[in-house]
């Protein structure tokens, strides 16, 4: 199964929930979803049309769901599935903190893209360098202490003066120290379930992949 290539706002009223996935907008009126719910009667149809959902259907939903918001085709998100079932502890604490850890993510949470889909193109794009070396792989893992920074070159476009001129949007998660100086950013620890502020209930995602 393929990236999802369509208009994002779509994946959002498809699961029925804000997944965040159009930056500042999301945090607005203009947001569809917001939009959906303030229409007037919206509340009575969005009730009566409400279907039970199997156990597998909500299993199914609740990992496209996850998949969907930190952009993940399947095969990814599988495979970070078996890395956490590898790891020691809770699976599905084990599988946020290596969603939170990829580097594409981490540029998101430091506000130095609108959205993950952004901050993976911008990877893609050699604008990042991961302690100091020229990085291209969003999906990398991040561990603690290593640090982001700009490609030189980088520094000099409109959208980096822009995006410094806002910087910071949104609160950073303590796992993650921005220096605004240097406009670098740095792992301070392993995420905390407390710092991951996604609506992903991560039981169901595991009993999905533990039926193979
Ligand atoms: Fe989802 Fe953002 Fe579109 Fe709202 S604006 S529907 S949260 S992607």
């Amino acid at each position: 199964m393929g990236r999802y290539t369509g208009p994002v706002c779509r994946l959002c009223r498809r699961m029925g929930t804000k997944l965040f996935l159009k930056g500042e907008r999301c945090f607005t009126p203009r947001c569809a979803v917001e939009k959906r719910r303030s229409a007037p009667g919206e509340q009575t149809r969005e009730g009566a049309g409400r279907r039970r959902i199997s156990e597998h259907g909500m299993q199914l939903r609740e990992k496209q769901k996850a998949r969907f918001i930190y952009g993940l085709m399947e095969a990814q998100f599988r495979n970070d599935v078996d890395e956490a079932n590898r790891l020691k502890g809770s699976t599905g604490q084990r599988l946020l903190e290596l969603l939170e850890l990829r580097l594409d993510n981490a540029i998101f949470r430091l506000g130095f893209a609108d959205s993950r889909a952004q901050a993976r193109q911008l990877v893609s794009h050699g604008h990042f360098r991961l302690n100091g070396k020229a990085i291209n792989i969003p999906s990398l893992t991040l561990k603690a202490g290593d640090t982001i920074s700009w490609d030189e070159k980088s520094a000099k476009t409109n959208y980096y003066k822009t995006m410094i001129a806002s910087l910071p949007k949104r609160p950073v998660p303590q796992w993650l120290e921005l220096d605004k100086n240097s406009v670098s950013g740095k792992v301070a620890a392993t995420p905390a379930l407390s710092d991951i502020d996604t609506s992903i209930d991560t039981r169901p995602i595991v009993e999905f992949y533990s039926r193979r």
